[in-house]
């Protein structure tokens, strides 16, 4: 049920991992794969952008029950969060709220 409070909640790339279709670099959380992978969507057209990694939901889950939810989207920067195909592939980020 916790996941339900990351769905929607955005999340700005940086730098440079723009959409393949409108080079948009921020993403929405979606419901997508089940509550273990989150589906990332583009915010500009709507383009699937790949899977929120459970590590990264887990995360946002602990700092929106600490802090609050943002309202400005939470910039991931240095990431691999989202490669062109669509692959996961995340292995260091860090965030800033
Ligand atoms: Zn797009």
């Amino acid at each position: 049920m916790t996941e339900i409070l990351i769905i929607g909640l955005q999340i700005r790339l940086a730098p440079n991992v723009g959409c393949a279709e409108c080079g948009e670099t921020a993403v929405a959380i979606g419901s997508g794969a089940g509550p273990d992978m989150p589906a990332l969507y583009c915010t500009c057209c709507e383009r699937h952008r790949g899977y929120l990694p459970k590590a990264v939901a887990d995360f946002l889950l602990t700092a929106i029950e600490k802090f609050g939810r943002p309202t400005l989207p939470i910039t991931v920067r240095h990431s691999q969060l989202v490669a062109p195909s669509g692959a996961v592939a995340i292995e260091t980020f860090t965030t800033t709220l």
